[in-house]
């Protein structure tokens, strides 16, 4: 998730985060599919399956098999060419019956449609079950090495966040991107039996609040505690399950500790491109705010005029989200104009932490208590 994970990235990820209803879900409850947006091509992509169907969507006409196996898919003005046989319309359906359609190099179980409606670029969108979206989902946004109990969480955590921006983008072509805008995910070949059996033994299962699936934010690894979801991305609606948390397991991570080495020239060019500093030899800088969770919230630019605020996520985001891995960090001089960053954790801190629930499913708590612990005050209910 950044992986939402490191899933901070900015505006984008403020709209997606918060448009997302937590009410009002309908009643009817039963197996979902997930469209994910997989690419997007200005001209041209090649496609491999067996025995390939097209259908037009905007015509309803009856689907046909493209020769050939292998297939050149070329934007034209009123619709597509495939391999060289034109097709009028906006938006198609690819499937290939009984095996996985191949782009790029990467396979996708269900099928894929080709959206034409921008003049720009053809939109290419994995339409999948969701449940067989997780099974490729999961060994990417952990090792495939973890453990099954961890995968289980992740399993269920990712439904949760799916559905939830299902709900929110409705009337859009998609509902997730494969990037940790979103969630990371890079077709079915990544399924494994491990994450096929985290999939199977948490069918459908679901975190909710006021019955609905909740906005479940994760990260890599929170530092220590876990931080307030309006902390970080500024907003005002009270979401009590994305209340920072106790964690205290994570520090069996391998990166928990991180640092980052800065000349000090470069530091104040970086602020001073960003219009926070003038690059003056008198400036100085300090965080200035701290949250619950040990967090920098704010770091001011002292200059000879005047004081200069920047949020600690611009801050972040001025040197590089996996450079500065998280913004729990503390800052020193060297002494040979260097600044040094020391931290701890990887990722926005907000919602469950990934490495705290891998050791805590090591010492034997269940997904459950895992998945309670980190979205305090939710259930976690069939949902099909
Ligand atoms: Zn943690």
């Amino acid at each position: 998730m950044s992986r939402l994970i490191s899933i901070v990235n900015g505006t984008i990820i403020i709209l997606i985060l918060f448009c997302c209803p937590d009410s009002g879900w309908p009643s009817g409850k039963c197996p979902e599919t997930i469209r994910l947006l997989i690419g997007t091509y200005g001209k041209t992509f090649s496609v491999d399956g067996s025995r390939i169907k097209i259908n037009c969507l905007d015509t309803g006409v009856r689907p046909v098999y493209c020769s050939g196996d292998t297939l050149s898919v070329k934007r034209n003005k009123n619709g597509i060419e495939i391999n060289r046989e034109h097709f009028s319309g906006q938006h198609f359906r690819l499937d290939s019956p009984g095996t996985a359609l191949t782009i790029d190099g990467t396979s996708y179980g269900g099928t894929v449609i080709i959206d034409c409606s921008s003049k720009k670029e053809m939109l290419l969108i994995n339409e999948i079950d969701l449940e067989e979206y997780l099974e490729g989902l999961i060994s990417i946004e952990l090792s495939p090495r973890w453990e099954l109990a961890a995968m289980k969480v992740q399993a269920v955590v990712a439904r949760t966040y799916a559905l939830c921006q299902k709900a929110s983008s409705k009337d859009s072509p998609y509902h997730l991107t494969t990037s940790v805008l979103h969630q990371l995910y890079r077709g079915i070949e990544h399924a494994t039996w491990k994450t096929r059996q985290a999939v199977k033994e948490t069918r459908g299962e679901v975190l909710t609040y006021n019955g609905a699936p909740i906005m479940a934010v994760y990260h890599s690894c929170c530092g220590g505690r876990t931080e307030d979801a309006e902390n970080v991305w500024n907003t005002d609606k009270d979401r009590p399950y994305l209340k920072g948390v106790f964690c205290g397991a994570c520090t069996g991570y391998d990166k928990y500790f991180w640092k980052l080495t800065v000349p000090r020239g470069t530091f104040f060019k970086k602020l001073s491109q960003a219009g926070y500093a003038e690059e003056a030899d008198d400036e100085s800088f300090a965080a200035s705010r701290r949250s619950l969770a040990n967090r920098v919230l704010e770091v001011t630019i002292r200059e000879k005029s005047r004081n200069r605020t920047i949020t600690s996520n611009e801050f972040r985001s001025l040197f590089g989200f996996s450079e500065m891995r998280s913004t729990n960090f503390i800052i020193s001089e060297t002494g040979d104009g260097y600044l040094q960053f020391l931290g701890t954790g990887n990722g926005h801190g907000v919602g469950l932490c990934q490495w705290g629930a891998r050791y805590r499913a090591l010492r034997g708590e269940t997904y459950r208590d895992i998945l309670l612990h980190y979205y305090p005050g939710t259930k976690l209910e069939k949902w099909y």
